[in-house]
């Protein structure tokens, strides 16, 4: 979660800014179930009823995703480092170093864990991320902790990631940041253009590996298909400017792929946005409020179209670390909180607990105009899922 990010987004985002801001992809951490609200099934839109905007596409169901042979064999951790590398803090006046020492090992520790357990489960993007991963673990340190207020970075340069066969992308630079911070409304991780940044708190004894591991996987999904967008959007632009045709890799990520849902999401959007503006930002000029509105959907649609890939995807890789498929009726089940939950909604104009208080009175339009078209946008990502 970007923190204090929408207080400073300029309302009126130059093509720049908003590239910018495209980058920017947020996991914060909630209580799973807190503004989420089920639907009592599933809602189909009405041809009749469209706007001016059309309907989505038609849209064939994706093919179910098969559950594996077996469930995959989970990593067995052999015991924990800590007490060998942190012991020497453990009387007083050293306690809290000793603590953060504990925190940072027992992070580590889940982190070549979760590592062992994305190989072992097998997606198609699951080899890409392990190594990934693993690339970045071999420079962490387990006795140099990040403390409150003291993050630790580590740079790296001249990655590479190979995503498929034939497709492997080249990250000149990449940092990845460990931080304590013990505000319960920072993220557990982000990812920002080619930084990583990963919260240990809150500690291993009050959440599970398995949150740090699926945290892992889905920024990896947001890194990943983020560098294959731009990929793609760079061979096209290249055969635009006469090269050789563009050879487009990786649709599922592609977010041409999704063009004609954007329009459709964005008139859902507004309404939202307008509405909030009127409740909580009542002195601006109101002849501003329906073009902001208008922008700012259109600005919630690079964050949400992202957002929504890696949620589907980890539910899915989450199906299969279960030993279980993934079928239309687990996507019709998955609750998405996200929609209704603020750090994922951008609005310079409302913020704080007026922006949380009003998403979770729209709970009930999300639900029915919202949440049908996020759905329609994951099945189109499971139809070009390899
Ligand atoms: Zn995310």
């Amino acid at each position: 979660m970007e923190k204090t990010v929408k207080a400073n987004e300029p309302s009126h985002a130059s093509a720049t800014q908003r590239a910018f801001f495209s980058t920017r992809r947020v996991t914060p951490f909630f209580p799973q179930t807190q503004y989420w609200t089920p639907a009592p099934h599933s809602i189909q839109r009405d041809p009749e009823q469209s706007g001016a905007t059309g309907n989505p596409p038609a849209q064939p169901a994706f093919p179910a995703v098969t559950a594996p042979a077996q469930a995959p064999t989970l990593a067995t951790p052999g015991p924990s480092q800590a007490t060998a590398i942190c012991g020497a803090w453990q009387t007083a006046p050293d306690r809290d170093i000793h603590s953060q020492c504990v925190f940072h090992v027992q992070f580590v520790e889940a982190m070549q864990q979760s590592r062992d357990n994305i190989r072992a489960v097998g997606t198609p993007y699951s080899t890409a991320i392990a190594d990934f991963y693993n690339t970045l673990l071999a420079a962490v340190s387990s006795t140099n902790h990040p403390a409150p207020g003291r993050a630790v970075r580590y740079s790296y340069s001249n990655l590479s990631i190979t995503v498929s066969s034939g497709v492997t992308l080249s990250v000149p630079n990449f940092e990845l940041i460990l931080e304590q911070d013990l505000s319960t409304t920072r993220s557990h991780g982000a990812i920002l253009g080619h930084t990583l940044t990963l919260n240990e708190m809150p500690p291993l004894s009050t959440r599970s590996q398995a949150e740090i591991e699926r945290t892992l996987y889905h920024e990896m999904i947001h890194f990943i298909s983020g560098e294959i967008d731009q990929l793609n959007r760079t061979r096209r632009q290249a055969a635009a400017a006469g090269g050789p045709p563009a050879q487009i890799v990786h649709p599922e990520f592609d977010s041409a792929t999704y063009a004609a849902f954007q329009p459709i999401l964005e008139t859902a959007l507004e309404p939202v946005f307008l509405r909030a503006l009127q409740q909580y930002a009542p002195t601006l000029d109101s002849q501003r409020m329906q073009p902001l509105a208008t922008a700012y959907a259109g600005l919630q649609w690079v964050t949400w179209l992202t957002e929504a890939i890696a949620r589907i995807e980890e539910a899915v890789y989450l199906a299969r670390r279960a030993g279980r498929g993934f079928t239309q009726t687990d996507l019709t089940a998955l609750p998405q909180a996200w929609l209704s939950t603020a750090p994922y909604w951008r609005n310079v104009h409302v913020t704080g607990t007026d922006l949380q208080t009003h998403i979770t009175s729209e709970q009930p339009y999300i639900t029915q105009n919202i949440l049908p078209i996020v759905r329609q946008i994951q099945t189109e990502y499971l139809r070009h899922r390899p």
